[in-house]
């Protein structure tokens, strides 16, 4: 027997060949030549399968090629019903803050230039009147992400000090963010208090004294679940005077970065932004792309001395926020002025409080469309959730369309999409695929029904 391997041409050959020509005029030599390196591996491991003629050595290196071209980095549809995905991009961003981007990115900008002065200026400058004006703050800095943020105020309060915290409160976000090793990475010695269960003021109070050595009081919000029955937790207010009586800074990592109340539209118990400085924390940091509804940043807001300190801080500079992001984090913020506005514009806040009525008849006409290519389906109600570490026990009522038929098999295949379509992510439940409407943004309806109907139909 001959080894098939054998009629398989070399790399040279295959490339200089009269069927390589239209792949040479699309993508430069060097690429095609190792997608037609990828091609003849892969038919040298499954000889069987082999293209045997030109045209479907063309074919196999044309997908080749595909593969290597396509971006890393893809737009996906969100149809998890989890609106704020952290594996999916948290949010989208408004209009707006697009066009602020565009504007940042296709020319110079003032970003450290005073132009008034004609001298130079400080990046820091920008979005500070914003957050101070719809906030209360005294002061604010924005860094690259939230963890940043806290790990600012960490260091520059408390670098080789104490940091007390609850028990209750050494939490992990997700995505390997736990708090004693952040705060261990700060420079911070972790001073615990209290149980998991119940923190007292006495407890802080033991271990604050005088405040001699004490670099701070850590107070974390538990963003990712709640714990309920015998518990007990001291807010930033009861714990402001303990600390300023000691001149000990109390930081409060709020998380996700509520700008708005949403208690009438059923999602209550964040805390907003504006109240959570009121409640008298030194220092109050949060992401920007959670409930904001902005771009990956962090917000640090509080008092002029201690966010002064923290602009001074060398480590600001590691962990600087870049010019599109403050583009698009004016630009969001901006549309909090006008709340009705925020609520409209900004696609996160649009899809959390969209009337569940309305999101049921958006998967109504979607499984009709589907019905209408041979695409079997139903609509049938879910319980959605804002995700980003907020509201994590809260249910958002919800809508679905349930594909008929193999779940996973359908799963699979909306995952796989193939050059030039959008890969549509579903969440499985009760051995369906479901598409949930809640993380769709309405002006994508045309674009779900598109990509489902060219995956399945
Ligand atoms: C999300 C979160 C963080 C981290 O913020 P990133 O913007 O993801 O870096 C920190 N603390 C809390 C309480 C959070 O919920």
């Amino acid at each position: 027997m001959t080894d098939p391997r054998r009629a398989l041409p070399s790399v040279n050959t295959l490339l200089d060949s009269a069927a390589m020509r239209p792949l040479l005029e699309r993508a430069p030599r060097a690429l095609v030549a190792d997608a037609v390196r990828d091609a003849v591996e892969h038919a040298r491991r499954d000889p069987d399968r082999a293209p045997r003629d030109p045209a479907s050595w063309r074919a196999a290196v044309d997908q080749a090629l595909d593969q290597r071209e396509r971006r890393s980095l893809r737009p996906v549809l969100n149809a998890t019903g989890v609106v704020l995905h952290t594996n999916l991009g948290r949010a989208p961003l408004a209009r707006a803050a697009l066009d602020a981007i565009a504007m940042a990115a296709a020319g110079y900008s003032n970003l450290e230039y005073d132009l008034e002065h004609g001298a130079r200026g400080s990046r820091y400058v920008h979005c500070v009147g914003l957050l101070q004006e719809l906030t209360g703050a005294e002061d604010a800095l924005v860094v690259n992400n939230g963890a940043s943020a806290m790990v600012l105020a960490l260091n520059t309060f408390a670098d080789g000090a104490d940091a007390i915290v609850s028990r209750g409160e050494l939490v992990e976000i997700g995505g390997s963010f736990r708090v004693p090793d952040i705060m261990s990475k700060s420079g911070a010695r972790l001073v615990e208090v209290g149980t998991t269960n119940r923190t007292h003021l006495e407890d802080y109070r033991r271990a604050l004294g005088d405040g001699t050595g004490v670099g701070a009081l850590v107070k974390v919000h538990r963003s990712n679940f709640a714990i309920e029955g015998f518990v007990a937790e001291v807010p930033v207010r009861a714990l402001a005077p303990l600390a300023a009586a000691a001149r000990v800074p109390v930081l409060h990592d709020l998380g996700s970065g509520l700008f708005l109340p949403l208690d009438a539209y059923g999602l209550a118990g964040e805390p907003v932004a504006r109240d959570a400085v009121r409640d008298g924390a030194t220092v109050v940091t949060m992401s920007g792309d959670k409930l904001l509804g902005g771009p990956q940043a962090g917000i640090a807001l509080g008092t002029r001395d201690a966010v002064e300190r923290m602009r001074k801080n060398p480590l600001t500079r590691a962990l600087r926020v870049d010019k599109l992001t403050l583009a698009a984090l004016e630009a969001t913020l901006a549309l909090y002025r006008d709340p009705a506005r925020a609520l409209e514009e900004i696609p996160a806040l649009a899809m959390l409080t969209a009337p569940v009525a309305r999101v049921r008849e958006r998967a109504a006409v979607l499984s009709a469309r589907l019905a209408g290519a041979g695409v079997v389906s139903t609509v049938v109600d879910t319980d959605a959730s804002a995700g980003g570490g907020a509201f994590p026990t809260t249910r958002i009522p919800s809508a679905a369309v349930a594909l008929g038929g193999d779940a996973d098999g359908h799963e699979a295949r909306l995952r796989a999409a193939g050059p030039g379509r959008v890969p549509v992510i579903g969440r499985i439940a009760d051995g369906r695929l479901l598409l949930d409407l809640r993380s769709v943004p309405a002006d994508a309806d045309d674009a779900l029904a598109a990509a489902v109907l060219a995956a399945l139909a």
